[in-house]
C-alpha cells in the first residue's frame, strides 16, 4: 500500500475512499457525520425499548424465544451470552458455516453453546451450489460476497420459521462492520438479476429467496448493538472472565478465511481496502488507536494478490481471466429494488412488534 496517500487525521479513510471531503483539520466526512449522528443517542430509552421486545417474546416460544445468529466472534458470543443471562431469554444458536470458517471458530462455537447450556443448530451447505454462486457472482460484480451476503440472512430466517421463533437478536454492529453504502450493496432483487441467466432459479429458491412477506410480518429482527451501549473492553472481559474467550482488543478482528482475498478484489475496484474501513471503523468508534489500526491495516493488506490468491480463485471454479477487466466490474450494474420501497419496507419492519 502506497504510504504517501493522504489520510484523515481522526479514523485512517484514505483520501481515495468516495467523497471522503477533508475539512480544514484534515476530518473526512464520515467522522464529521458519525459525530452528528451519535452524539445525541438517548441509550436508556434504547435500552428501555428493548426491554420491551424481548418481554412480548419471553415464554412466547414452544421452546425457543429467540434465535441468535452466532458465528463465535466476539459480537455475536456476547449477544447469546447477554441474552441466556442479564435478559432471560430461551435461544437458539444458529452458527451458518460458508465453509470458509477458521477451524477454531467451530471448535469455540460448539464449547460456547454447551458451556452457556443453549442448544445450536449449525448449517453448512452443500459447496458445489455455493461455489456456482460465488462463481457467477465474481464474474459478473467483481466480488463474490454476495452469495453469503444474501444466502446468510435467508438461512438465519428460515432456522427461526422451522424451529418456530418469531424474533431473531444478533449482534451485527453497523458502525463497526456496515460497507461503505458507495461501494456496496445488494438486495434479492439484484442478486436474482445477477444470477437469473446463469440458473434455474428453482435450484436458489430454498437458500436465496425466504419469502418477502414474511420477513416482513412473521419474524422480528433487531441488533443489539443499535439498543444497548457496546462497549468492548467490558464485552472482551465478560467473555474472556465467563467463557474462555482467550482473545484482547489487540487481536487482529477474526473473519472469514474469504476476506483477505474479497478484501483485493475490492481494493482493484474501488481503489482502498475493506480493512481500511474496517479499522477505520474501528478507530472512530474508540475501539482501537489510530496508529495502532494503521500499523495492522499496513500488515494486512497487501501491496498485491494476497497469499494463496490464485488457488482461492480456482477453488470457486474460476481461472485467472476473471480478473479481466475487473475494475469496471460492479453490481451496481444490475438493476436493484426501487429505493423508495425498500425504505418503505425497512420502516414497517421496524414498526412490526
Ligand atoms: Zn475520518
Amino acid at each position: 500500500m502506497p504510504e504517501d496517500i493522504r489520510r484523515c487525521t481522526r479514523c485512517i479513510l484514505p483520501e481515495s475512499y468516495p467523497n471522503v471531503d477533508f475539512d480544514e483539520n484534515g476530518v473526512c466526512r464520515v467522522c464529521r457525520e458519525f459525530e452528528e449522528k451519535h452524539a445525541a443517542v438517548d441509550w436508556k430509552a434504547r435500552e428501555k425499548k428493548l426491554e420491551k421486545i424481548l418481554d412480548r417474546y419471553r415464554r412466547r416460544g414452544l421452546k425457543y424465544d429467540v434465535l441468535v445468529p452466532f458465528s463465535g466472534g466476539k459480537d455475536s458470543t456476547y449477544t447469546l451470552w447477554l441474552l441466556k443471562n442479564k435478559y432471560d431469554m430461551r435461544c437458539l444458536a444458529f452458527n451458518f458455516d460458508n465453509g470458509f470458517l477458521d477451524d477454531d471458530a467451530l471448535v469455540f462455537v460448539k464449547k460456547t453453546a454447551r458451556k452457556l447450556g443453549v442448544d445450536l443448530v449449525t448449517y453448512t451447505p452443500a459447496r458445489d451450489l455455493l461455489n456456482k454462486v460465488y462463481k457467477r457472482a465474481l464474474e459478473a460484480t467483481g466480488e463474490f460476497c454476495a452469495a453469503c451476503v444474501v444466502l446468510m440472512p435467508t438461512a438465519i430466517f428460515r432456522a427461526a420459521e422451522n424451529h418456530g421463533i418469531r424474533l431473531i437478536v444478533a449482534g451485527f454492529s453497523d458502525i463497526l462492520e456496515a460497507p461503505p453504502p458507495e461501494t456496496s450493496y445488494m438486495d434479492r432483487v439484484c442478486f436474482r438479476n445477477i444470477m437469473k441467466d446463469h440458473f434455474d432459479m428453482r435450484e436458489l429458491e430454498w437458500d436465496y429467496f425466504f419469502p418477502s412477506w414474511k420477513r416482513m410480518f412473521k419474524v422480528k429482527q433487531v441488533n443489539l448493538p443499535n439498543f444497548i451501549p457496546w462497549n468492548l473492553p467490558e464485552i472482551y472481559r465478560t467473555l474472556n472472565e465467563e467463557l474462555d474467550f482467550g482473545k484482547s482488543m489487540k487481536d487482529v478482528r477474526y473473519d472469514c478465511l474469504g476476506t483477505p482475498h474479497s478484501s483485493y478484489l475490492f481494493r482493484l475496484r474501488t481503489g482502498f481496502g475493506k480493512y481500511e474501513y474496517l479499522y477505520a471503523n474501528m478507530v472512530r468508534a474508540g475501539v482501537i488507536d489510530r496508529e495502532e489500526a494503521l500499523e495492522i491495516v499496513r500488515k494486512r493488506e497487501p501491496k498485491g494478490p494476497p497469499d494463496g490468491f490464485e488457488e482461492f480463485i480456482g477453488a470457486l471454479g474460476c481461472d485467472m481471466s476473471v480478473m479481466d477487466g475487473i475494475e469496471e466490474k460492479s453490481v451496481f450494474n444490475f438493476k436493484t429494488r426501487n429505493r423508495k420501497l425498500r425504505d418503505l419496507a425497512i420502516r414497517i419492519r421496524r414498526l412490526v412488534p
